[in-house]
């Protein structure tokens, strides 16, 4: 089994710092080993469009399941999967899987079917290789371009001169392209001047005061409004509750993802969702 579980005692016998490097070897040995036994998967979150809950769109996000543990989140392992360099390897393994369960979906509804986002990081945005990469995974898999958005960050995109360009030729292959987070980086809006994005999805943290303060409400239409007027689609991300779909949808909010929907869940359970009636809203 992976062996980052060794963490503790490495604390108590070197400084912090060594402990962390540590830490972060033996985390990335245990991913490597992990990512050859076949320990992580994807799941699926449905983006819904307002007001009906139709499943428009799901966002892939991974999971890692070593022998006999509990499962560990992204937030813990793809910041040292991307200091490590291991996210190139990693990041072509969600590409593959996202794109073959996405082809099913393209089999199974047409165009009908649920577009599927896929979270690039911003080291794999600094890889030249990506836009290949994504050319190579969609023909491999019959799978339209448009079948697919890309999500990125808008930190990601500042990380250095290449990660623009990376972002152009990734938009030329015809992939959708969303900012995520979008409002939580430093220049959210000369970004979208330049940054060839389709999508904007909007962070939780101004979604999650929804709760009647003037402010709140009038970032969030803000940036509704940007949206639209640039041609953008605006997705509301980690709305949980029926309040704040309805005040979201008042705000122009035609899109919207979160637990009050639907959480992470396995493909077939996306496939469940689409034959059965569809969500609340
Ligand atoms: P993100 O891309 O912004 O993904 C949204 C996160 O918010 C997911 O956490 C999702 O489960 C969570 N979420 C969705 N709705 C709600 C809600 O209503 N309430 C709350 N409290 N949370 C909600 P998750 O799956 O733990 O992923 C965390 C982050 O890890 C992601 O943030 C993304 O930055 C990164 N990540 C996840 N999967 C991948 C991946 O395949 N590749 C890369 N590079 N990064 C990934
Ligand atoms: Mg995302
Ligand atoms: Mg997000
Ligand atoms: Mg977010």
């Amino acid at each position: 089994a992976a062996k980052y579980t060794g963490t503790d005692r490495a604390r108590e016998h070197s400084g912090a710092l060594d402990a962390t490097a540590q830490h972060h070897a033996e985390l990335a040995a245990a991913l490597r080993g992990g990512l050859r036994r076949g320990e992580f998967r994807l799941l699926y979150q449905p983006i819904v469009e307002l007001p009906s809950g139709a499943v428009t769109g799901v966002e892939a996000l991974i999971r890692w399941q070593p022998d006999d543990q509990p499962v560990i989140s992204p937030a813990e392992f793809i910041p040292v999967a991307e200091h490590s360099g291991l996210i190139i390897d990693l990041g072509a393994w969600i590409l593959d899987t996202a794109c073959a369960d996405a082809a099913v979906w393209q089999l199974r509804y047409g165009a009908a079917g649920p577009r599927v986002n896929i979270n690039v990081s911003a080291r794999q945005l600094l890889d030249p290789d990506l836009p290949g990469m994504v050319a190579g995974a969609l023909s491999r898999h019959g799978l339209a371009p448009d079948r697919i958005t890309i999500e990125i960050t808008e930190t990601a995109v500042f990380a250095g001169g290449a990660a623009m360009e990376t972002v152009r030729e990734l938009r030329e292959l015809g992939v959708g392209l969303a900012l995520d987070d979008f409002g939580t980086g430093h220049s959210s809006l000369t970004l979208l001047r330049t940054c060839p994005v389709t999508t904007l999805k909007v962070d939780k943290s101004f979604i999650d005061d929804l709760n009647g303060t003037a402010e709140q409400e009038a970032i969030a239409s803000s940036l509704s409004t940007i949206a639209s007027t640039l041609g953008l689609r605006a997705v509301a991300e980690g709305v949980e509750t029926q309040d704040q779909a309805d005040r979201l949808y008042a705000l122009g909010y035609r899109y919207a993802q979160g637990y009050h929907f639907a959480r992470p869940i396995p493909a077939e359970g996306i496939d469940a969702l689409l034959n059965a009636p569809m969500l609340t809203a």
